[in-house]
């Protein structure tokens, strides 16, 4: 089996070795973007449905995950035009929601599909801390980590098979793994960790997109510093399932502040 794998790791990798256009690696996107797409709607549809959302309105708090998600949206698209790299949003088709869940989380799917979980907020108290966590998870979607971790789940559990294919064969399970890869499944009992450089690469490109919005990057260091006070004895949310330490991590935030503030001006806000 293993052989196999390995067969089809070295086959499939030379047709689907992909770079990143927002970080410039290359990746293994075994996963067809447009089924990947389809699945993300459904799954983002029928988590909306299972859960209470907080309507538009009726909450200051939904107004700040709306205004910072928007600013944060807004920026993004402009900084990737400017480069002359609008495919980057190309397919982003923006909604910030808040549900009512005491769990610390956040997630952003494929297209631009952010939800915050009511549990994160006092932790994330100002608009800064928000930015940083919401681009975080932003920079997960742009970066592919999603696509990137659901084709090595595909080729270990499924063995490489597409996904339009696994659907009609194992669709409870390809479900399961989508929800994990995205780091929707940390309510459902487990998450595929993200990997520490793509959880470096997230924090990195999540604070310049913070600090192109007009946010003040320097806000990660307290709040990376509360979200780990926080998880201490809790079952983590996606960003600190992975790390060894908590104090490196943050010593690498601490440089990637300092690069995101050259993008960032207050006036952008
Ligand atoms: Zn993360």
């Amino acid at each position: 089996m293993r052989d196999l794998v390995l067969f089809i790791l070295i086959s499939v990798s030379v047709a689907s070795c992909q770079k990143n256009v927002v970080t410039g690696r290359s990746q293994l996107l075994l996963v067809d973007e447009v089924e990947l797409q389809k699945l993300s709607l459904q799954q983002y549809h029928d988590f909306l449905s299972k859960n209470k959302i907080v309507g538009p309105g009726f909450s200051t708090d939904q107004a700040r995950v709306e205004r910072v998600g928007k600013r944060l949206a807004h920026a993004i698209g402009v900084y990737y035009t400017n480069q002359g790299k609008p495919e980057v949003v190309k397919d982003f088709h923006w909604e910030f929601n808040l549900v009512e869940n005491k769990e610390a989380n956040a997630w952003c799917m494929p297209g631009g599909k952010v939800v915050v979980y009511t549990g994160l907020l006092p932790i994330a108290s100002n608009d800064d801390a928000l930015a940083v966590v919401m681009g975080h998870e932003i920079a997960h979607a742009l970066a592919d980590h999603g696509n990137e971790r659901m084709s090595q789940a595909m080729l270990q559990q499924l063995g490489g098979e597409a996904l339009s294919v696994a659907l009609i064969n194992k669709p409870g399970l390809t479900r399961d793994l989508f929800l994990q890869a995205y780091g929707v499944g940390s309510t459902l009992g487990g998450t595929l960790p993200f990997s520490r450089k793509q959880e470096l690469e997230a924090d990195r490109y999540g604070l310049i997109m913070a600090a192109l919005a007009g946010y003040d990057p320097s806000e990660a260091v307290v709040f990376w510093q509360a979200m780990a006070k926080h998880a201490e004895g809790r079952s983590s949310p996606e960003w600190l399932s992975t790390h060894p330490s908590d104090e490196k991590r943050i010593e690498q935030v601490r440089i990637y502040v300092v690069e995101a503030k050259k993008y960032y001006n207050p006036k952008n806000q």
